[in-house]
């Protein structure tokens, strides 16, 4: 099939590359000329764990192409995927600007009946008004919105993409289903249909409910700390019950990135305007910004106030296996540390941050130079293999604050570190 990707972030690339190497002819546009550029020459401009030799397969056998002209690209496909952005507004609900730029943008484009697939994470009700609006402009194109979330994850995206969970189509006509079935027809995956509305609601509802998880482990992480058990037992023994398994069990310093946050303020901001109460993620939310606030409180308690201290931070990403750092807690952890004058320095193995606030270095062996706590903010397997006794000779004050709840506490403390964690007794 003829594919258009519209926007080649952490979705539109993955989603373009993966497509072009199932048999598609997939043309993948972008308003970034850069970008463009550094695609056209097999460069990505994410980091992605196997994305960079898949795409290079795909551009040598002409499968998949990079382009600003969005017209060309429209033109040539049967089926179009709108993945741009859509960030938060500042009170929480869906910035729709990219999105209703680049449908218009089509719809100016058309040349004859297509179907327009959002795979941008956009509000409940979006694919019914974004067909009355080519009804609007282009009465005589009747084309199809359907509605197909994704649902990868940053640093698993092509395993994710390859291997899905399921694929959920909210699709009205038969003919835009069957269509839908057969580009992902390669995917060894079930596929369910819905409607577009229950499509919509599924992606805000799946992620509403992981970072329900994440929130009630780290009530549950407090709740330890003062009761005195362990969180590590706590959820091991919760996850065993089959009804609630193990995974997004690992209590910390909270979620981040760029739809966790921006996901669960769309899903209140929904709620609200439909004046259906929304505590619970409203308590989701508070406990996730509460996090970066408890886990510095420990570290200044046991330095006795922040001012002037070196502290050495190991992470930056929102998570491993991406460069992504947007809405990283490890950022807001920064930023309380900065605001309290002590003096940091990062090391994170691919993610830099664009600031002269912090030192970055580009060793985890250098990052610790005489530092007072080195603070573990995102679970990179490098950190957990790291030997933390030759790190131990370089600082100048041995804590470690481990806000992942990753690293051997016992070992730790047997060379000699002051470990600091949350909800642990071991
Ligand atoms: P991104 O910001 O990384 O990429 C968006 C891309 O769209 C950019 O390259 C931008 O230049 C391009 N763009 C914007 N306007 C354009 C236009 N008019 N024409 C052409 N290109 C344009 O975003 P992302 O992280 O890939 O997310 C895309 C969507 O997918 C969002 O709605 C997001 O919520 C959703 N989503 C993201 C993830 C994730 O892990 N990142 C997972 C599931 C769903």
């Amino acid at each position: 099939m003829n594919i258009c990707v519209l926007g080649t972030g952490y979705v539109g690339l993955v989603t373009g590359v993966v497509l072009a190497n199932q048999g598609h002819y997939v043309i993948c546009v972008d308003q970034n000329a850069d970008k463009v550029k550094s695609l056209s020459a097999g460069k990505p401009c994410i980091y992605e764990p196997g994305l960079e030799p898949l795409m290079n397969k795909a551009l040598k056998s002409h499968t998949i192409r990079f382009t600003q002209d969005l017209a060309h690209g429209v033109k040539s496909s049967d089926i179009i995927f709108i993945c741009v952005g859509t960030p938060q507004n500042e009170d929480g609900s869906v910035d729709m600007t990219q999105y209703q730029e680049v449908l218009t943008d089509v719809i100016h484009a058309l040349n004859e009946p297509k179907i327009i697939v959002n795979k941008s994470t956009v509000p409940v009700g979006t694919a019914k008004w974004a067909q009355e609006y080519i009804k609007q402009i282009r009465p005589g194109m009747p084309c199809e919105v359907v509605s197909n979330p994704e649902f990868l994850q940053e640093g698993r995206a092509l395993q994710n993409t390859l291997h899905p969970d399921r694929i959920i189509i909210g699709a009205k006509s038969l003919n835009a289903i069957m269509a839908m079935t057969k580009v992902y027809d390669k995917l060894e995956a079930p596929i369910e249909v819905c409607s577009v509305e229950s499509a919509e609601l599924i992606k805000y509802a799946s992620n509403s409910f992981l970072a329900t998880k994440i929130s009630f482990v780290n009530w549950l992480a407090q709740m330890s700390e003062y009761y005195g058990a362990d969180v590590t037992e706590v959820t091991k023994g919760m996850g065993s019950d089959h009804r609630i398994g193990h995974e997004f069990l690992n209590a910390g310093i909270g979620y981040g990135g760029s739809c966790f946050p921006k996901d669960v303020s769309a899903a209140i901001h929904m709620s609200d305007s439909a004046f259906i109460d929304c505590g619970i993620l409203k308590s989701v939310r508070d406990i996730n910004r509460y996090m970066p606030k408890l886990y510095m409180s420990l570290i200044e308690e046991e330095l006795c106030g922040l001012q002037g201290r070196n502290i050495t931070v190991w992470g930056l990403s929102f998570k491993p296996g991406t460069d992504d750092t947007r809405d990283s807690q490890a950022i807001k952890f920064i930023n309380l540390l900065l605001e309290r004058d002590a003096n940091v320095t990062a090391y994170d193995p691919v993610a830099t941050l664009e600031t002269g606030l912090i030192k970055q270095s580009k060793n985890i062996y250098d990052s610790a130079d005489g530092a007072d706590a080195i603070c573990l903010l995102t679970e990179w397997p490098e950190f957990m293999n790291t030997d933390t006794s030759d790190i131990f000779e370089q600082m100048r004050n041995p804590v470690f604050l481990d806000a992942r709840n990753v690293m051997d506490s016992e070992k730790l403390k047997q060379q000699g570190w002051t470990y600091l964690s949350l909800g642990r007794l071991h």
